[in-house]
């Protein structure tokens, strides 16, 4: 008969191998997969995460199923979305012993995450969860877009512990004035606080990806970190201060999109309390919302 495995012996890199081959599964570097090898990381990825046994925790790309099994030693329940169907007799097995986790096989993009969670917990949770928690090991490739997916589409998400390429984490918890500091730093800090978690090497992984990674917290706020009159007019306004990063404020900003002469943009950074001298990288969320929302006053949106 051959050798079942039990998903704690997964964090070494031969069985793994053993169990790949068995299921005749190659691994995609498209889909972004690299998997877990290692029993610290997983413990202090469900360390960050602060589970408790009253949480719905939902994961994105469980893959063989190492990191699913350690949330679900803590959580009430476990959702796991799975783009890669290969994966799920591999899971059926790894998970059997598992009576709390529900494998979804699905595309996270396309996955309305609210719907889905009330789906999956109608007959507990109280009649449905009401917020969870995001887990995930994210596919590197499309690791911005999952993360806007689950940030603008304003889902009940209560916090999210995501492991993603170092470069990218470093630019969610960033700094104004640092060289990190993007406006992709400002959506996220705009839904979220976030902050890293710590590092993780590349060595960690079956296979080894060609660059090391970390894992951010992000969590939730009860309302955006700034008010703004217009969101789209914010996001537009941040994006054309960053789109051409070496230009002052004031060049970035009149060469733009946006349809303002330099002298109006002159005129509104004046009362938004600017520089025009400044490079848009410096500029904080309270200053990007100020600004857009004299924009706004001024009719240019
Ligand atoms: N959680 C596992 C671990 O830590 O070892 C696997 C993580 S691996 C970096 C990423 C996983 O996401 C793979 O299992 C891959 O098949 C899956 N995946 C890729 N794209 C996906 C998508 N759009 N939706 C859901 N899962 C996806």
């Amino acid at each position: 008969m051959e050798e079942r495995f039990t998903v704690g012996e997964l964090t070494s890199p031969k069985k793994v191998r053993e169990i790949l081959s068995r299921y005749h599964f190659k691994t995609r570097k498209s889909l972004g997969q690299n998997f877990l090898v290692d029993n610290n990381i997983i413990s202090k990825i469900v360390s960050a995460a602060e589970i408790t046994d009253q949480d719905l925790v939902v994961e994105i790309g469980p893959g063989l199923g190492v990191l699913t099994s350690a949330l679900a030693q803590r959580a009430q329940k476990v959702v796991a979305l799975e783009l890669d169907n290969k994966l799920i007799p591999i899971l059926e097995e790894t998970l059997a012993s598992h009576k709390n986790i529900e494998v979804v096989p699905a595309d996270a993009m396309e996955v309305n995450f609210d719907q889905l969670v009330h789906e999956k917990t109608r007959g507990s949770f109280g009649g449905g969860a009401k917020g969870y928690k995001v887990v995930a090991n994210l596919p590197y490739y499309i690791t911005t877009p999952l993360i806007m997916h689950m940030l603008t589409n304003n889902f009940n998400i209560n916090s999210m512990v995501l492991m993603m390429q170092r470069e990218v984490a470093r630019r969610l918890a960033a700094a104004p004035g640092n060289k990190d500091y993007g406006s992709l730093t400002v959506a996220v800090q705009y839904y979220t606080e976030a902050s890293l978690a710590f590092g993780v090497p590349r060595t960690v992984f079956y296979p080894q990806p060609e660059v090391d990674s970390a894992v951010v917290k992000l969590t939730k706020r009860k309302s955006p970190a700034v008010e703004v009159v217009d969101q789209e007019l914010f996001f537009k306004v941040v994006r054309a201060a960053f789109g051409k990063r070496r230009k002052t404020i004031l060049n970035a900003l009149s060469s733009s999109n946006i349809g303002a002469t330099k002298e109006q943009v002159d005129l509104l950074l004046g009362q938004s309390g600017i520089d025009p001298k400044r490079r848009g990288e410096t500029l904080t969320l309270e200053e990007f919302a100020l600004l857009s929302n004299n924009f706004y006053t001024m009719g240019i949106f």
